[in-house]
């Protein structure tokens, strides 16, 4: 039978890390079958669900490139299917009409909790032709079966038996005619002929309810793997007190969907001690019983490291198309600097994020009025004036576009220094921080091929100002 997963988000929020996760896991399950990726948006509860967290959701979906294959099919749409079950299971006895009001179940509760036993509900209505009461709209239960024990093999989690004797007759449609989540999962689960459930361990206990219901729709549940939560670095379940948590976020951050998503399968997944998986390796390699039995946790650290090391191998076209994004986040005009592909070779080093390459990068499209002062001090005293008037000279002699270039930077410089007999660093130095302002960049020869003869002769003019100021 060929394999089938799902995704089946609630739109309550966005798409954040432990969802995606469980996303990918899903979707990597069905690539690495050959299978069917279903996305599935559930939104049966229309007080929390919005469009705006579904056009999120699917937003980042995309993001990460996990493509779907069917869907996404809406919970919201699927109402008269839901009404179709019900009304069968209602005439073929499998479900009933409870009419317990809520008064009669907190009674019910509070006298199981004086006795100390656990709340659930007592059945009453199970097999009972009593004359309803007037005025009590009732819910729908399922009839759970009253004796023996469900057991499933979780594909992470191994054998999971519970006892029918644990589990109560379950609320499938409200008294306001709106089906139930456990109802609903079956029901789609069934319909679009999904084998294999990944989803978080939250759902662990509504696994054994959900297969009951299944097998009186008359089929044999499909497989389930429960994926283990993540933790935040404190040990407490991720969430947005550590930071990011939103798919999009880190994308807003610039990080690199490919490296989110490498940085999501090694999150309690592991094949040997390989770090780095290309998505083919990942669909090769991926199987949903090497997940760990226990909870990961979240390293920020990690997923930068492995930011820098996809901007490090990607094709720098490639990341340079993705750059034009950052560039205008942070109001700079791409087309205002230097060859952006360019750029992202001579900075990739130096950088974790295309947000950091953008703000390191600002000063070679616009100029600044900031200096490090620090900086200033140490490499713009009087004692560089000669330098950078040397260096000036030099540049300019220089034609543009065909005499600009790093090696005949280089060879102006490094002969600036040797006719001076200063060491390298004591006029790149200054010139470093006369063009940027600041002390770091890429190496000086290519920091002003990437700046161009005008900038530079132009920002060397405005430091030796300084210089001689402070001579
Ligand atoms: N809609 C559920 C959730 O967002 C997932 C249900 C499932 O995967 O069965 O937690």
């Amino acid at each position: 039978m060929s394999v089938v997963t799902r995704f089946a988000p609630s739109p309550t929020g966005f798409l954040h890390i432990g969802g995606a996760r469980t996303a990918l896991f899903s979707w990597l399950h069905a690539r690495r079958h050959g299978g069917r990726f279903i996305l599935r948006v559930e939104d049966t509860d229309r007080d929390r669900s919005t469009e705006e967290a579904t056009r999120a959701i699917l937003e980042g979906m995309h993001w990460l490139g996990l493509d779907h294959d069917e869907g996404p099919y809406f919970q919201s749409e699927r109402g008269e299917r839901y009404r179709e079950v019900l009304d069968d299971w209602l005439a073929t006895g499998k479900a009933y009409y409870c009419f317990r009001t809520k008064e009669e179940l907190d009674e019910l509760r509070e006298a199981q909790r004086a006795r100390g036993e656990k709340p659930r509900y007592d059945g009453y209505w199970r097999d009972n032709d009593e004359t309803p009461p007037e005025g009590v709209t009732p819910c729908i239960r399922f009839k759970n079966p009253l004796e023996g024990e469900v057991v499933f093999d979780d594909r992470i989690r191994g054998r999971v038996a519970v006892a029918n004797a644990e589990l109560d007759d379950l609320v499938i449609c409200r008294s306001d005619g709106s089906p139930t989540y456990n109802f609903c999962v079956v029901v789609d689960d069934y319909d679009m002929g999904v084998t294999d459930v990944v989803r978080g361990d939250d759902h662990v206990s509504n696994t054994p309810r959900q297969i009951n219901m299944l097998r009186a729709l008359d089929v044999e549940p499909p497989n389930y793997a429960h994926v283990p939560m993540i933790l935040g670095p404190d040990g407490k379940r991720l969430s947005k007190r550590h930071g990011a948590v939103s798919v999009m976020q880190y994308a807003e951050e610039g990080y690199l969907a490919e490296a989110l998503m490498n940085y999501l399968v090694r999150l309690g997944w592991a094949h040997g001690d390989q770090e780095i998986f290309s998505r083919g390796e990942m669909i090769e390699h991926f199987d949903l019983g090497d997940v760990n039995h226990s909870a990961s946790t979240f390293n920020p650290e990690k997923l930068r490291w492995l930011n820098q090391q996809y901007l490090k191998s990607l094709h720098p076209d490639d990341v340079a198309w993705r750059l034009r994004y950052y560039l205008e986040q942070a109001e700079i005009d791409p087309a205002s600097g230097p060859h952006l592909a360019d750029l992202v070779k001579a900075q990739r080093e130096r950088s974790t994020t295309l947000v950091e390459l953008v703000e390191s990068s600002r000063f070679l499209f616009q100029d600044f009025l900031e200096w490090d002062e620090k900086a200033v001090r140490k490499h713009l005293g009087g004692a560089a004036t000669e330098p950078l008037e040397r260096v000036r000279a030099e540049l300019a002699g220089l034609e543009f576009p065909e005499g600009w270039n790093a090696a005949a930077i280089h060879e102006a410089i490094s002969g600036v220094a040797q006719e001076l007999e200063l060491g390298m660093g004591k006029v790149a130095q200054p010139v470093r921080v006369a063009v940027s302002g600041t002390p770091v960049s890429p190496p000086i020869d290519t920091t002003l091929e990437l700046l161009g003869r005008e900038r530079t002769l132009y920002r060397l003019d405005r430091a030796i100002g300084r210089t001689r100021e402070a001579a």
